[in-house]
């Protein structure tokens, strides 16, 4: 078992990673003793993982779990409202504790609805997917999409502690695995050289990859983002480098609405354009092994029929965006990056270009 510290200002919280972690739950989060426990699970993966799951709720004295949908079109107000009601229902007070199974959506949701619950109940989460395992259950950020924007409800409610279990990941769909594989990759472009050389012998997509060394990568990736969430817990600045490819991410995955890209596909693209816009300026030598690097995790869904002025238009309205300047994270190294926000239009074209050129 690896475990990981998370140190935000007041306390920090532990970030477990191993095959059987979930098991282990109430020996690794004791503070679950004598507390009434709620457990919120997706019910995809409570019912894949019955057999692991059910005698873990009785061992932490839990009742049955509130189950709910996941997937993006699920992470809504009316979600959270459920929630509500079912903490209500089971009694639930500021001396109990919610533990989340399942993937981002689950745990964003689950996490947001434990922030604001008597103004806040304590929480603990358990990732089944790699995008949330490496991202989202860390850094505290929870939250649902409003019908006009995504994650626009949301507050900031560090869990207790992240129990991540790789054993969950042998049910999850390639592209799923893929989606939080490119998260992956980009924690090796940004701060993590040694991470970026083990992803070279992975197998395409992370399916069928080593057990062990799979949850090393699973590790890294969890320590990297511990470790600037540490030093930057409400993103004044440094959290920013975590945005790697994705200032062109978000926009692909706004002007096709959701429907075209999984978050890390888009991201994938975006570590290349980032890679592009870089070398040119001279500032990236290694271009060709970051392209290598996301090439390998697999196949992207097309991006050639999107429209330029379309997808400048989406990166200008980033949430991100400051005095009509958007920054771009540029990648001057493996394991290096650079802040820049005077990236021009132009430069952006010449990425979109690229990635469109046989592509
Ligand atoms: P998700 O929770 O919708 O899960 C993706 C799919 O995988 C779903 O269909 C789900 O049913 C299925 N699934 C989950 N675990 C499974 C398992 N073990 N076996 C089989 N199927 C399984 O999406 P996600 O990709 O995990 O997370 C995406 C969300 O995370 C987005 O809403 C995003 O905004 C959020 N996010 C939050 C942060 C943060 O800092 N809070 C960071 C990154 C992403
Ligand atoms: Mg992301």
């Amino acid at each position: 078992m690896i475990e990981i510290r998370v140190e935000v200002p007041g306390r920090g919280y532990p970030v477990f990673v191993g095959r059987g972690a979930a098991s282990s739950l109430p020996t690794l989060v004791p503070r679950l003793s004598g507390r009434r426990v709620v457990v919120v699970a997706s019910r995809r993966v409570f019912e894949l993982h019955r057999r692991r799951l059910a005698p873990l709720l009785r061992e932490v004295g839990a009742g049955a779990p509130i189950l709910v949908p996941d997937g993006e079109r699920s992470k809504t107000r009316r979600l959270v409202e459920g929630m509500h009601d079912a903490f209500l229902e089971r009694r639930l007070a500021r001396d109990g504790v919610v533990v989340a199974v399942g993937g981002g959506v689950v745990g964003d949701a689950a996490g947001f609805a434990a922030a604001t619950y008597m103004r806040g109940v304590p929480w603990v989460v358990v990732p089944t997917t790699l995008l949330a395992m490496v991202d989202s259950s860390i850094g505290g950020k929870v939250g649902i999409n409003h019908p006009q924007a995504k994650n626009l409800i949301g507050a900031f409610h560090q869990p207790e502690a992240v129990v991540s279990d790789p054993a969950f990941l042998d049910t999850l769909p390639a592209r799923e695995l893929r989606s939080g594989a490119y998260e992956v990759v980009k924690c090796g472009i940004l701060g993590d050289e040694p991470l970026f050389r083990a992803l070279e012998g992975a197998p395409a997509g992370f399916v069928g990859w080593d057990a062990g060394e799979m949850e090393k990568a699973i590790a890294a990736a969890s320590r990297l983002k511990a470790d600037v969430v540490s030093k930057d817990e409400r993103e004044g600045g440094l959290r920013r480098v975590l945005n790697l490819g994705h200032t062109l991410g978000h926009a692909l995955e706004s002007v096709t609405s959701y429907r075209r890209f999984t978050h890390g596909e888009a991201v994938g693209w975006g570590l290349i354009a980032a890679a592009r816009i870089a070398a040119r300026r001279g500032l990236l030598a290694e271009f060709d092994e970051v392209v290598a690097a996301v090439d390998r995790i697999g196949p992207r869904p097309r991006l050639f029929d999107l429209s330029a002025p379309a997808i400048l238009g989406a990166i200008g309205k980033d949430k991100k965006a400051k005095a009509g300047k958007v920054p771009f994270i540029l990648p001057t190294g493996i394991g290096r990056v650079v802040i820049k926000d005077d990236v021009t239009p132009d430069e952006v074209k010449d990425a979109l270009s690229y990635l469109r050129s046989g592509r």
